[in-house]
């Protein structure tokens, strides 16, 4: 199986798997007991806590761990909105659902006012102008689907001008591109753990020191009380272990993925079909590669893709099995049946050159079957 879908999960990496194991097999202390196991788990999600927070360049005290990216927003955007009834919020209007959904209730609910910044053609901000009245912006490091990487810095100077709180959903971008939370002037940020190669159902929650949030989930203290229940310990050692090899490796495999790309790129296009960039290389993080295979139907070539043994996505939403165009390429002001076409590649730490080549004759073979 050729495995080109990792902005939608990663494997495993070896290195959580073994930090992760004898959490899972021997050691099943909670971290909030005062006894020897107790500690001792305590001490492991120290060590990931601090393990994580340098990734993204936080402090481990600003850190804390949630169920997933998902959650983490969703804190993010309901601990602001209870604080600020009837606030202006703003965000892209290609944020992941778990934003998009938030703010849209909030809105229906009367209880925020959403505004949302356009888009140019390739799927830039238009215009990053914030207004006065706004009191949080939430922009994605990097776009899940096309890979496009916004100008989160730059936004974040914007909103402290305007007295905003600056979120990020650092998701796709941690681990494949150089992310520091404080010289990116963020407030907010979310992550998680299946895109680095930790395990699914555990990411983090970044709260700079000093931002004052109201509290949403209501229990223990755990987690500085921001997400009580007790830590998902075997999975947040997966994290750490994640965490501290994406560190490790995101120059290399930045170099790595970008040469792959280049080299995916420039046989899609050898193919002589008709294919579209849909961001361009530049201005997105180097495992993404997002095309359209215009007039193809991009769920039914999934569908061929799939059964000669390539795993991709089409950037669509699938709601009970009818393909819904991708409302991230819609908002980039796209014609519909380049939407329809579009195919999104994305690879990690463990693609090679060899697979690249082997996607290229799958490709060859199921859009030129008779050559
Ligand atoms: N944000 C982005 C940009 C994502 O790509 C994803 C995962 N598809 C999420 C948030 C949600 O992450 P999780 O699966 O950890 O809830």
């Amino acid at each position: 199986m050729l495995y080109f879908d990792w902005n939608a999960t990663a494997p495993l990496r070896p290195e959580a798997f073994e930090t992760m194991e004898p959490w899972l097999r021997e050691h099943h202390g909670n971290p909030s007991s005062i006894h020897a196991a107790g500690r001792k788990a305590r001490v492991a999600l120290d060590e990931a806590r601090e393990a994580v927070a340098d990734l993204i360049g936080a402090s481990e005290r600003e850190l804390v761990f949630t169920a997933g990216a998902t959650e983490a927003n969703n804190l993010a955007i309901q601990g602001v909105a209870a604080a600020n009834p009837g606030a202006t919020f703003v965000s892209t209007p290609v944020e992941h659902p778990s934003v998009l959904e938030p703010l849209a209730a909030l809105e229906e609910q009367g209880r925020i006012v959403w505004k949302r910044f356009a888009l140019t053609s390739e799927g830039a901000i238009a215009d990053t102008g914030i207004g006065n009245d706004a009191a949080f912006v939430s922009v994605m490091a990097a776009n899940n689907e096309t890979g496009r990487v916004f100008p989160v810095a730059d936004i974040a100077r914007a909103a402290r001008e305007a007295g905003a709180l600056m979120h990020s959903d650092l998701t796709q971008a941690a681990g494949r591109i150089a992310v520091d939370v404080h010289a990116w002037g963020l407030d907010l940020a979310s992550l998680s753990a299946h895109k680095i190669g930790g395990p699914k159902g555990v990411g983090a929650f970044f709260v700079r020191r000093g931002v004052t949030l109201e509290k949403v989930l209501f229990g223990g203290k755990q987690e500085r009380s921001r997400r009580p229940g007790t830590e998902n310990v075997p999975a947040i050692v997966g994290f750490g272990a994640a965490a501290r090899a994406a560190l490790r490796e995101r120059e290399s495999l930045h170099a790595r993925l970008r040469e792959l790309r280049v080299r995916l790129w420039t046989g899609i296009r050898g193919l002589g079909v008709p294919v579209e960039l849909n961001t361009p290389l530049d201005e997105s993080v180097p495992n993404t590669l997002n095309v359209s295979f215009v007039g193809n139907e991009g769920n039914f070539l999934l569908q061929r893709l799939d059964m000669a043994g390539l795993c991709v996505s089409s950037g669509a939403a699938c709601a009970s099995g009818s393909p819904e165009p991708s409302p991230v390429l819609l908002a980039m002001g796209m014609a519909e049946d380049r939407v329809r076409g579009a195919v999104r590649f994305s690879m990690g730490w463990a693609t090679t050159a060899d697979e690249v080549e082997q996607v290229l004759a799958v490709l060859r073979k199921v859009l030129l079957p008779r050559s």
